[in-house]
């Protein structure tokens, strides 16, 4: 009779193979987002670059702008990508669903929300406040 091993992480290995699955299927989506943003601003780019004689100071404005949004969207893809990954690294540990503040567990309902959640609500407070 196989008993499901319920110390450590009390998962099975058919879920952590369905946490698995839905962690990755995020970081590929986010890895398509990111090559669409990465393609995006080089066509911002090439229209710049095509486009700056005879600008007044209001349209390069608008342009720097639309760079910064641009490349700020490229940042928060890449962190949230990195969200991803480091979700992965501790599902191969052993340590995902547990908080990397406190080790208690995560409560599911945020890790149903938050797939890529690494610490409990109110480590993420704390951390929040310390990095303000
Ligand atoms: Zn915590």
């Amino acid at each position: 009779m196989l008993v499901h091993d319920t110390v450590g992480t009390g998962r099975t290995e058919a879920e952590v193979g369905q946490i698995r699955q839905s962690l990755q299927a995020r970081y590929d989506e986010l890895t398509a987002e990111y090559e669409q943003a990465v393609l995006q601003s080089q066509v911002l780019r090439l229209v710049e670059v095509g486009d700056t004689a005879g600008d007044d100071q209001a349209d390069s404005g608008t342009k720097t702008a639309e760079r910064d949004t641009a490349q700020s969207l490229l940042r928060t893809i890449l962190d949230r990508r990195a969200q991803y990954e480091h979700a992965l690294a501790r599902l191969e540990e052993g340590t995902y669903g547990f908080c990397e503040g406190c080790t208690s567990p995560i409560p599911v309902e945020r890790l149903e929300i938050f797939p890529s959640a690494t610490t409990c609500v109110s480590c993420k407070q704390t951390r929040e406040r310390r990095a303000a």
